[in-house]
């Protein structure tokens, strides 16, 4: 056990091991005060909602009281931290944990976990490997030889400790798999990465997750199995995502290419290799072909009725019934492998067979859900199509996840800590809203600001005399493109201009290239290169201007003089256009609530702070933040905007 002096105060006050290996660290009342009640939440089991803003350290500040709970309560499961990202996850991995290894006085573990399919299973890899001609062509076939000599010196055996991106459906052929596991009746038991992983996991003190894979985790433990290992501590880092993620993770999404997925991993044409071909009897390959067949033309009926409703953001199913004859004859599948499964005595054979009937009897059972209403179920589904650039996706969403929250997460009997640098949506130190979406009743609250004096770092600019982006939209379009011009060639460039639509940032990209290029002033636009590629190049060319919507607004970091110039064109409203919006906000009225003031202006103030926040990313940053909406003057929501920022009480915004 660990010895009573080992505190956070301890651990982060001036004399303490963070100090003594940091030489410019520096105590911030506002990291201990967050660690001390992330340590207390923990000690007294109590649900905390936590924000923390930008520069109070708040990775180190959970992560010490995580570890120190941990190390204190072995033995009764890990204290799980889930991150938004992959890449967060990334983060904490390689830099912030071994740096606490490092310096804390005591023992523990962390182990960072991904989901199975990462893991390359041996009995599946060997098998693919007998297959002669598994993969007809040659470059698969390679990839295929170059797994299998890769394999006996992996350490981890992850597909990202590969030195090739394999094409999916190489790495499809020898992943681990969900019901497609010997176990310990496997001869590759004990070599197994997946099985070593999940030991690793089942004894982590400190397990790392990233919320798609915990929130897919909740989806199984609802459904009566799991993945992680029980715990009793989650510590959720950017928490304004919860409920997005939940709402993803227990929703359902079905593409033509969904379907296509599932039957080309069972047969080919003209191929006399696949599963079907070698063990299934011929009207398992008539039964192929219809499916196939009614696949194609399902989705183009759905591609149909979707264009006859105006794409848009997607066309609500509301209480219709989808037809679909799909179904019937997937099961028809499913049954014709799992009796070949029977009837085949090679193990491996079948494995692969009923694990693909499962696969199959899964998506017969989404596919029901998402064309047969059940107004009965204990969360209803809101069901929409959508438009791809491949077609119409069939989707469905519960209308509400704090019901499932409420029961499967918060009084599931885990102590959750929430945090993140947003997560209040104005001077609310209760976080009604978040509370409210999430189903979370009872917890402790607290806000600490950030330490940056954001008075003295930040001009914040209101362009005032412009027209009204929703009653005049071309001319505000074209104000927009000259003042943003003015604004960043009087920067010298180091400029992020956040728009709220893909339409906008083309127009803006487009008027501006010529002007600033003239100037010697790059314009880096998202979606012309990956984000990351783009991020770099923006830190590398300090004087250049990036553009972007939606995932710029946060999560980006670009300090020092490459980002002294921040322009928001628009208050980030989102489109009340899509299905799942509407069927929320209607559910609203009809409860008698106002969807704007309890949905939309909340959602849109958060997104708007963090929008704000990429500015000043590091103590010594400054620079100038130009608000091109005059809604924030004219409409009476719109002080609401300006009072979430973090200036001091009074402050007051120049205006031009
Ligand atoms: S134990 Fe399971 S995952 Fe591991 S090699 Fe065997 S079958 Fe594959």
């Amino acid at each position: 056990m660990t010895d009573e002096a080992f505190d956070v105060r301890t651990l982060l006050g001036p004399d303490g091991p963070i100090a003594r290996r940091l030489p410019d660290f520096e105590v911030r009342p506002q990291q201990l005060a967050f660690s001390e009640a992330v340590a207390d939440s923990l000690q007294h089991g109590r649900h905390l909602i936590a924000e923390a803003g930008t520069g109070t350290g708040k990775s180190f500040a959970y992560l010490l009281p995580a570890a120190l709970h941990a190390e204190q309560h072995q033995g009764q499961g890990p204290v799980v931290i889930s991150t938004r990202t992959i890449a967060l996850q990334e983060q904490l991995e390689h830099k912030d944990l071994p740096f606490l290894h490092a310096v804390l006085p005591f023992e523990w573990s962390s182990v960072t976990a991904i989901g199975r399919n990462n893991y390359l299973c041996l009995r599946r890899m060997h098998q693919a490997e007998r297959e002669q001609n598994l993969f007809e062509d040659p470059e698969r076939h390679s990839q295929l030889r170059r797994i299998v000599e890769w394999s006996l010196s992996t350490n981890d055996g992850t597909r990202q400790d590969l030195e090739f991106p394999p094409r999916p459906e190489v790495w499809e052929a020898v992943q681990a798999e969900h019901g497609n596991c010997l176990n310990r009746a496997c001869k590759h038991f004990n070599q197994c990465h997946w099985q070593r992983a999940r030991r690793r996991m089942q004894t982590a003190q400190v397990l790392v997750v990233n919320h798609a894979l915990y929130f897919a985790d909740l989806a199984l433990r609802i459904a009566g199995a799991s993945y992680l290992p029980a715990h009793r501590v989650v510590i959720f880092d950017e928490a304004h995502h919860l409920a997005r993620t939940a709402t993803e993770s227990l929703g359902l999404r079905i593409a033509r290419s969904s379907v296509g997925w599932h039957l080309s991993r069972i047969h080919k044409r003209r191929s006399e290799k696949s599963l079907l071909a070698k063990y299934a009897s011929p009207a398992g390959l008539l039964l192929w072909e219809e499916a196939h067949l009614l696949n194609e033309a399902f989705f183009d009926t759905l591609h149909e009725r979707l264009r006859a409703g105006g794409t848009g953001e997607g066309v609500a199913l509301h209480d219709q019934d989808v037809d679909e004859g799909l179904s019937p004859v997937l099961r028809a599948l499913s049954n014709e492998l799992a009796t070949a499964a029977m009837r085949t005595e090679q193990v491996d054979a079948q494995m692969e067979l009923q694990a693909r009937a499962n696969g199959l009897d899964s998506l017969c059972a989404m596919l029901r859900a998402l064309c047969i209403p059940n107004p009965a179920a204990e969360t209803p589904l809101v069901r929409w199509l959508e438009p791809s650039r491949k077609g119409a996706i069939l989707c469905g969403a519960p209308l509400d996840v704090s019901a499932t929250l409420r029961q499967h997460l918060f009084e599931g009997g885990a102590t959750t800590v929430l945090t993140s640098a947003t997560l209040a949506t104005g001077n609310d130190d209760k976080f009604s809203w978040l509370r409210g979406q999430l189903g979370l009743d009872n917890a402790s609250t607290l806000r600490v600001g950030s330490p940056f004096d954001y008075d003295r770092a930040v001009e914040f600019v209101i362009e005032e005399a412009m027209p009204d982006p929703a009653r005049e939209a071309p001319s505000y379009r074209r104000e927009v493109a000259e003042r943003t011009e003015r604004h960043v060639l009087d920067n010298g460039g180091r400029a992020l201009i956040l728009c709220t639509s893909w339409d906008f940032v083309r127009y803006l990209a487009q008027q501006l290239r010529a002007p600033l290029n003239a100037a010697g002033i790059e314009v880096l636009v998202q979606g012309e290169a990956p984000l990351s590629r783009l991020l770099e190049q923006k830190r590398e060319l300090e004087t250049s201007v990036l553009i972007g919507t939606d995932s710029l607004w946060e999560g980006i970091d670009v300090r020092g003089e490459a980002l002294t110039l921040l322009v928001v064109t628009k208050l980030p409203f989102a489109s009340p256009g899509h299905p799942l919006t509407q069927a929320r906000m209607k559910a609203m009225k009809e409860r008698g609530e106002d969807p704007f003031a309890g949905h939309s202006l909340p959602e849109a103030i958060l997104k708007f702070r963090q929008g704000f926040g990429r500015l000043i990313r590091g103590g010594a940053d400054q620079g100038k933040v130009v608000l091109m909406d005059p809604r924030v003057r004219t409409k009476g929501y719109g002080r609401k905007f300006v009072a979430a920022l973090p200036f001091s009480d009074g402050y007051q915004p120049e205006s031009c």
